[in-house]
């Protein structure tokens, strides 16, 4: 779209900025758009002259969320599994390798399909920053193929081929890490920004993890991880000694973990370096336990809200879902929630250009169908998404 955009009328402008409270909110407000970027944000009476417009009808309006974590590259389901699931068997993370047989006999035009729609799918759902991981390929070919048809979607895309250790090479995990840390990454790095591991019991060990990403940063990637999911481990102390910018999960955490999250603060007092990003999803689709947000937020950690979408564990691309968990599962707040969902998720990827609608952002704002960002969390499962711009771009 050429030429400038007001978006005015806003009831209530979330701008994870400057304004009242912590989301920085502003009443009856505007922002104009210039080239995808905010140029100004003030009051709607005072707004200057634009090309085009968009009536917000005293309607919320926020950033775009940023979905910092999710397994977009895949084939088939496994709603048998959660089936069974939720018929009482426990999830250990086993059915990975059922979504890895499907996916590495996919076509790339299947993969790719699939990739859009789940793409879409968020969008429609406020969406405007996505993360993409591989990680059901597990082989050269497969990981380099989903990660070339990730970066089609997303610059945000993450090379995770320490998913889970394929059943080749089952009785042999070592020569995999080795598999994963030469060939493997040398084709997967042109396209992917960051390198991530599943570590856990039953996955990658803290040795086998450290190797791993090691290799990645030294090829470049930036560092995220699986930690502390499915059990105590040394995961989450791991990410802080490698300065990851994200530890996920964080389900079950000791004192020393939260300590050692804290000690990553900024001195400035604008949050943690490494961010812990929480995957509600992940909790209701596997029936367990939800981390301890208040726990991280009491001890001033960074927190980020992400979909896990992946058809095992988390097959859902909604924000606005885990927000609402947040707040009823977790005791954050709305307000802390919608931060977490948008500026946090952008922490988690050492953005500053999205998850605020600031002078100089991305111009990705979200209308809502509703008067207050409270309404995320009080009216659950209600699409209350009535328009997305992403870029500058009404969708
Ligand atoms: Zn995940």
């Amino acid at each position: 779209m050429s030429g400038s955009l007001l978006v005015g009328n806003i009831g209530e402008l979330v701008t994870n900025g400057a304004g009242e409270g912590p989301l920085g909110i502003r009443r009856n407000a505007a922002v104009l758009v210039e080239e995808g970027r905010v140029v100004w944000v003030g009051p709607s009476a005072y707004a200057p002259a634009a090309d085009h417009h968009v009536d917000a009808g005293g309607a919320a309006v926020l950033p775009g969320f940023v979905d910092s974590h999710a397994h977009l590259v895949f084939a088939g389901d496994r709603a048998a599994e959660f089936a069974a699931r939720m018929a009482g068997e426990p999830y250990t993370g086993g059915g990975i390798r059922t979504t890895v047989g499907a996916t590495r006999a996919a076509t790339d035009d299947e993969l790719r399909v699939n990739v859009r729609r789940l793409r879409g799918e968020a969008l429609r759902q406020g969406t405007t920053t996505m993360e993409i991981k591989s990680g059901y390929g597990l082989t050269v070919a497969d990981e380099a193929r989903s990660l070339r048809i990730a970066a089609e979607t997303s610059p945000e895309t993450t090379f995770l081929g320490a998913h889970v250790v394929p059943a080749e090479y089952a009785d042999r995990p070592d020569d995999y890490v080795g598999l994963v840390c030469g060939p493997m990454l040398a084709a997967a790095a042109p396209y992917a920004k960051w390198i991530d591991v599943f570590c856990e019991r039953g996955a990658f060990d803290v040795d086998h993890a450290r190797a791993i990403l090691a290799c990645g940063q030294a090829a470049g990637l930036g560092v995220r991880l699986h930690a502390n999911q499915l059990g105590p481990g040394p995961g989450v102390q791991l990410g802080v000694e490698l300065d990851a910018a994200s530890v996920d999960h964080c389900t079950h955490l000791s004192d020393a973990d939260v300590a050692a999250l804290a000690d990553t603060a900024h001195s400035d007092g604008s949050g943690t370096r490494t961010v812990a990003t929480l995957l509600p999803g992940a909790e209701f689709s596997t029936r367990s336990p939800y981390p301890d947000a208040r726990r991280l937020l009491d001890a001033g950690v960074t927190v980020a809200l992400a979909t896990d979408c992946n058809p095992g564990s988390s097959y859902t691309s909604s924000m606005p879902f885990c927000v609402a968990l947040a707040v009823r599962e977790m005791r954050m707040t709305p307000a802390e929630a919608v931060w977490a969902a948008t500026a946090g998720g952008a922490r988690a990827l050492r953005r500053d250009d999205v998850g605020v609608l600031t002078p100089g952002a991305r111009a990705d704002l979200v209308v809502l169908d509703a008067p207050s960002y409270l309404h995320l969390a009080y009216r659950p499962g209600v699409p209350l998404i009535r328009q997305v711009i992403r870029n500058g771009v009404p969708q």
